[in-house]
């Protein structure tokens, strides 16, 4: 074991202080990372504040990481000291259940074992996973990726789950060219959205609450702005996507978003509200309209991500903050005031 500096949080109500605790050596499959960048995602904030049930407190919350390899475990061979890695939601998983063999492994059956607040059952079945707001993390070298080289590394640390929880449902449901996609929400998801869908082609429609980002949306890649808080402006886009990405942290109307798919159309809700969203199901019935959700996406999808972002050089547009400013930077992400992810340097420790 060896002690590694982090920040926490204690209580649903309390800010974030210095922690330390005690990390396992690498076994075997292992590779331990010395964090440079760790990204600050909305479900860091529902965990760290128990939106969701069943937060284990003192928390460690992250899991954009970026870093590079420092020690491997005797049968690594995929990684060697230097090299640059990144970590996602998921650190391990059964690896022998059909989703898991299909490398769908964030819908494992057995249940997978997540970055951080998730049960760890390679360090103890009382210990709980520790995250990336910390300066190093011991991971399975199954769910290590390799980030592409010419990547800025601190833009690249949200791609490991903002990246990836975008870019696999377009991916799934076909996002290209001739296809029209709306993206619901511009925070550190909805940037990736639109970035990733324009890069495969598709004609990208911003659906925003916020007029002082709709030039942002546009220079990110959105064709078409659409500002919802004005029902007008909804009227007139009425049935013309084919697919919506929704990243809505918080509750919110989702018959309204409906209403803008086309016949066939589907959307996709990635974003987590601790409510549940009431649907009318004439919206559904009457268009033949599907509500699907999707869940980040398995390893083997992430490293294709990050190889399709090396290849189109598309990295998150970041502020890089201090350890000391987590709390800060959760505030105004609740106001919905993020341009257009936070993340934090390790060196601020
Ligand atoms: P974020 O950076 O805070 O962005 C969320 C955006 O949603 C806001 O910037 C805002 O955009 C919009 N919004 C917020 N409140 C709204 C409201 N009441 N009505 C309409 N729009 C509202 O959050 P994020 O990190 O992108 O995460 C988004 C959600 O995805 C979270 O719930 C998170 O837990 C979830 N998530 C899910 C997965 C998955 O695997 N499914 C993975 C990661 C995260 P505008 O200013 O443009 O309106
Ligand atoms: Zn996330």
């Amino acid at each position: 074991m060896f002690t590694c500096d982090a920040f926490a949080v204690d209580a649903a109500d309390q800010t974030f202080h210095p922690f330390t605790f005690e990390r396992r050596d690498p076994l075997d499959h292992d590779v331990d990372i010395e964090i440079l960048y760790c990204g600050v995602c909305h479900s860091d904030l529902h965990t760290a504040r128990s939106d969701w049930a069943g937060t284990i407190y003192p928390c460690v919350p992250g899991h954009e990481i970026v870093g590079k390899v420092r020690r491997v475990g005797k049968k690594v061979t995929r990684f060697k000291e230097g090299d640059t890695v990144g970590v996602g939601c998921m650190v391990n998983s059964c690896g022998t259940c059909d989703c898991c063999r299909a490398g769908l492994e964030q819908y494992c059956e057995k249940g997978n074992t997540l970055t951080y607040n998730s049960p760890d059952p390679e360090t103890g079945k009382d210990r709980y996973t520790f995250g990336g707001y910390s300066k190093r993390i011991v991971v399975n070298d199954n769910f290590v990726l390799a980030v592409p080289e010419n990547l800025d590394l601190a833009g690249a640390a949200p791609l490991l789950c903002a990246g990836i929880t975008t870019y696999s449902p377009l991916r799934h449901w076909k996002a290209g060219k001739g296809m029209k996609v709306g993206v619901a929400g511009l925070g550190g998801l909805g940037h990736m959205a639109v970035k990733l869908a324009h890069a495969m082609g598709a004609d990208v429609t911003m659906l925003t609450t916020s007029p002082s980002k709709e030039a942002d949306a546009r220079r990110l890649g959105a064709h078409h702005v659409v500002l919802t808080r004005d029902s007008e402006n909804l009227a007139k886009a009425a049935k013309t996507l084919d697919l919506i990405i929704d990243t809505i942290a918080a509750k919110h109307n989702i018959d309204a978003y409906l209403n803008l798919l086309k016949v066939n159309g589907t959307l996709v809700q990635v974003g987590a509200p601790a409510e549940p969203l009431p649907v009318g199901v004439f919206n559904l019935i009457t268009a033949r309209r599907s509500l699907a959700g999707s869940c980040i996406g398995g390893i083997a999808e992430t490293q294709e991500m990050l190889d399709f972002c090396g290849k189109h050089n598309i990295t998150a547009d970041i502020e890089l903050i201090k350890a000391q400013e987590i709390d800060k930077a959760y505030e105004r992400m609740l106001k919905s005031d993020v341009k257009y992810r936070f993340v934090i340097d390790m060196a601020s420790f």
